[in-house]
């Protein structure tokens, strides 16, 4: 079986370098708060031009931490008011809906674009007295439409803040997605475009405030053991996690060219399939194809995975139940503006295998047989 993401070749790649990285943390035995994590912010802060990095335990903690941060900026409280409205997409993973839920605030959904991301149009018809910002997301590693975000932002004075878990190394012009707001949150799940041995987590930030914040959230809520004023977490990065990220970070640009040549290669491959709708990358943005997510129409995408599945091809399908239609929100959110697009393409999306490993011969062969079974649809 061909798999989504083939992260054993990964390892056997860099399986040196990660061996030493691994045995160095065992060595000095500093497994919380080791140099490493504070070396693989710095790097982390110097690649993506941006002031501080916050290393926390998953993406869905620097989402959690982001948005308290925010809160606190603003306002000297921790968390937000129930009656607070916080715009996102509900084509997203649980995680950026249920982070909003736990920083105190309502979620308002609003409706995508053929680019899978959150739709300006659809921000600007689901603002409210009560809105106070917008979490945008850059799905499938897909930079969102920042300009326009930010501009509707400023307009109605609202925070904005990055989900960046899927898009690590995007960019917008020459800047990297998680900059380009008032702070940006990554994981560092393994199957994430800069992927850990376990959970990782990042809050990025060019605000004093939300790092100062982060920085006492991520360690109990204080500046030291007995200082504690805020409930806070035990979310700290793992030395352990800092290290192996430090050797991943180094080839990081080189494997998103790679991915970037797999989605390349199906493009070309599949685009004179009428059936078939192939990613689209805007004008000045970096797309780093954390996922190469195809839109099957006719109501065939079931019937293709199922087909492709026969062919010991692996497919996933990112995401086919909208968060809006999730009990956990029951109660806790809105929806002002038609979903159409979101309720559309969470019945035609499917997601291909790709990744900085998997060769061209493999994407030839996931081609053809797309190719063949789309003569059966
Ligand atoms: C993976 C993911 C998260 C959560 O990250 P974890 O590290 O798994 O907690 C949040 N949002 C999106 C869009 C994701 O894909």
């Amino acid at each position: 079986m061909i798999p989504m993401l083939d992260l054993k070749k990964e390892y056997e790649l860099l399986r040196d370098e990660i061996t030493s990285a691994i045995e160095s943390v065992m060595a000095h035995q500093q497994w919380i708060n080791g140099p490493e994590v504070k070396k693989f912010e710095e790097a982390i802060s110097t690649f993506l031009g941006v002031k501080y990095a916050v290393g926390v335990n998953s993406g869905t903690d620097a989402l959690v931490i982001a948005l308290r941060s925010v809160c606190y900026k603003l306002r000297k409280e921790q968390r937000f008011k129930g009656e607070d409205e916080i715009i996102t997409t509900p084509f997203t993973f649980t995680a950026t809906g249920e982070t909003i839920l736990r920083s105190g605030a309502t979620c308002v959904f609003a409706d995508i674009d053929e680019d899978y991301n959150i739709s300006p149009e659809s921000i600007k018809k689901s603002i409210t007295k009560k809105t106070i910002g917008i979490l945008a997301v850059h799905l499938y590693g897909n930079p969102a439409k920042m300009d326009e975000i930010n501009r509707i932002a400023r307009e109605n004075n609202l925070f904005v803040i990055e989900d960046v878990a899927q898009a690590f190394g995007s960019k917008i012009g020459d800047r990297y997605t998680g900059t380009l707001s008032d702070a940006g949150a990554f994981s560092f799940f393994p199957s994430k475009n800069l992927g850990a041995f376990g959970d990782g987590g990042m809050v990025v930030s060019n605000s004093d405030e939300i790092k100062n914040f982060s920085t006492y959230l991520r360690n109990h809520g204080g500046r030291d053991k007995y200082n504690v004023e805020f409930e806070g977490y035990n979310s700290r990065l793992d030395t352990i996690q800092a290290a192996i990220l430090l050797v991943k970070l180094g080839h990081i640009k080189d494997f998103i060219e790679r991915r970037r040549a797999v989605a390349n290669r199906y493009k070309e491959g599949l685009k004179d399939i009428s059936l078939l709708k192939m990613p689209e990358e805007r004008e000045g943005g970096l797309h780093t194809y954390h996922q190469f997510t195809i839109r099957v129409l006719e109501n065939k995408r079931d019937r293709l995975a199922e087909l492709l599945k026969k062919n010991e091809i692996s497919t996933m399908v990112y995401y086919p139940v909208l968060l809006n239609r999730m009990k956990v929100f029951e109660g806790r959110s809105r929806v002002y503006d038609e979903l159409k697009n979101s309720d559309r393409f969470s019945k035609e999306v499917i997601s291909l295998p790709i990744g900085p490993q998997q060769s061209m011969e493999t994407t030839d062969k996931i081609i053809d047989a797309i190719r063949k079974v789309a003569r059966e649809l």
